[in-house]
């Protein structure tokens, strides 16, 4: 079995998730004791999150890359980078190291075309509904089309995320929000929903809807689960 990285703590709440779902799946596909070889740093999101009000993402690259390095270093055989917003900085870290970084939207859609899912909602960050670092990869690669949520849900979205999520407050009213949103991009044409914030699968869950969710935590976890046990 191969060693899984990970770049943690972005926030911590979305990282135990990952932990959690990759000890379950090592142990689905082997059983008994079996758990997963991990190799975790964690970084302080407090600074993260800084940077990238400040528009610092560089040096936020630049951080994470070390952090990359000491994973690499410490004997795993893949990156995941344990935030979809974050991942506007994987090019840099990607460069700086030798194993391979399995990319969340591209495990993200790779789902999606599994699932023959065409046109699909996304929630996230502001920085990921956004800009164009997440959704060119499901377009170009996948050619999904991708609706956004309107500018004043993506603000209600972003501060539920930042105020609530990530310091592990889940709230109905903010879960009712959501919910309302997410039925507005249907409404709109989205087939399925990507839930492509790492904290959103706290909030809200498949049992809560039938619009199909596409938890980008879980889908992630799963391909480092596949990549552990497959990979010779
Ligand atoms: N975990 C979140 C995400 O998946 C947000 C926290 C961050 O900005 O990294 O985008």
């Amino acid at each position: 079995m191969k060693t899984i990285g990970l770049l943690g703590g972005m926030s911590w709440e979305s990282t135990t998730s990952y932990y959690q779902a990759i000890n379950r799946g090592v142990q689905q596909y082997l059983g008994g004791l079996h758990s997963a070889k991990v190799c975790l740093v964690s970084v302080d999101f407090a600074v993260i999150e800084i940077l990238q009000r400040q528009n610092e993402w560089q040096k936020a690259g630049a951080l994470l890359t070390e952090a990359a390095k000491h994973i690499e270093a410490g004997g795993a055989d893949c990156l995941l980078i344990c935030t979809n917003t974050m991942h506007k900085v994987a090019p840099q870290i990607a460069r700086s190291i030798n194993i391979p970084l399995l990319h969340i939207a591209d495990c993200t859609g790779q789902k999606l075309q599994q699932e023959q899912i065409q046109t699909v909602g996304l929630l996230g960050t502001q920085f990921t509904m956004s800009e164009d670092f997440y959704t060119d990869k499901l377009i170009n690669n996948f050619g999904i089309d991708v609706l956004v949520p309107s500018a004043a849900q993506q603000e209600d979205i972003h501060s539920i995320i930042y105020d609530e999520l990530c310091l592990g407050k889940v709230n109905h009213t903010s879960k009712q929000r959501y919910l309302e949103i997410i039925n507005a991009l249907h409404q709109r044409g989205a087939q399925g929903m990507i839930l492509g914030c790492t904290e959103i699968g706290l909030l809200v869950q498949q049992t809560d809807t039938d619009i199909p969710l596409f938890d980008t935590t879980a889908i992630h976890a799963q391909a480092a689960v596949d990549f552990a046990i497959t990979t010779e």
